[in-house]
């Protein structure tokens, strides 16, 4: 279980690591896929002082870092660099979670080291949980973008759709960042329109995800189709249509929020 209501303050040989080369989560070949280092193995292997390390939290009861390598300091050899998505399903749910909010966190400081604001060159502060900038003093906290993402039915059907630019064709529930100044409801409301053309209502909320791909939240919800027949957004969708539970396209696992959002639908039928 990872622990955040208190962030570790000073990283000490024993802690956990995780480390990212870009996007990939990078582990020993020899061990097991996205088991931790220590930030004594980091130091080791990679030279990193352990003040390099940002704070993720606490796992497993041990104080967990996030360090960041660049792509050539993997070594072929000794080393496995594994996309994040990759470890999604592959490794417990905690551990994936422990890998999501460390690759969140170094893509924050990675985007932000110079102010957004006057440009001048920024730190960390309270403790690891935001970034400050040296001269103006502005303040930047890690950055979650709320997409929403929802089931729609007709009766007993539901819409599923293949999103265009995907080599592997699935079906899946329609999603989309949301808006500023929306609210959850209307952001559902108005994906739906955009994307295949049609009006829903009844929207009700189903539970989230975090999806750290780089820094999303899903936010799930169900709705009931009202009116419109299918027309689709040729940009964004593929192929739409309504589909019976006993007669479904392949669809997105249950470790996505779309594929238990579909899985729920069935089984309450
Ligand atoms: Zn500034």
């Amino acid at each position: 279980m990872l622990d955040i209501s208190t962030l570790p303050q000073r990283a000490e040989p024993n802690d956990w690591s995780l480390v990212f080369a870009g996007r990939n989560a990078v582990t020993a070949m020899r061990g097991t896929p996205g088991s931790p280092w220590t930030v004594k193995e980091v130091g080791n292997l990679w030279g990193l002082e352990p003040s390099l390390a940002l704070p993720v939290g606490h796992w497993q009861g041990r104080a967990l870092w996030a360090f960041a390598i660049a792509e050539n300091q993997v070594s072929q050899t000794e080393q496995i660099a594994v996309n994040l998505y990759s470890l999604l399903g592959r490794v417990e749910d905690n551990l994936f979670h422990a890998h999501g909010r460390a690759y969140q966190l170094l893509h924050w400081a990675r985007t932000h080291r110079h102010c957004g604001q006057c440009g001048a060159a920024t730190g960390m502060t309270e403790g690891g949980r935001a970034i400050l900038c040296s001269e103006c003093a502005f303040r930047v906290y890690p950055r979650v973008s709320p997409c929403v993402i929802v089931l729609v039915s007709k009766g007993e059907q539901l819409l599923l759709a293949a999103a265009a630019g995907f080599q592997k064709r699935f079906y899946s529930t329609l999603a989309g960042f949301m808006e500023p100044g929306e609210s959850c409801e209307q952001a559902v409301a108005r994906e739906v329109r955009e994307e295949v053309g049609i009006e829903v209502g009844n929207i009700r909320y189903f539970s989230s995800q975090p999806w750290p791909f780089p820094s999303q939240v899903m936010l799930g919800f169900f709705a009931d189709w009202v009116s419109g027949s299918l027309a689709l957004n040729e940009e964004e969708i593929e192929d739409a249509d309504w589909f019976d539970a006993n007669a479904l396209p392949p669809t997105p696992p249950m470790t996505s929020i779309s594929g238990q959002l579909i899985s729920h639908f069935i089984n309450s039928r």
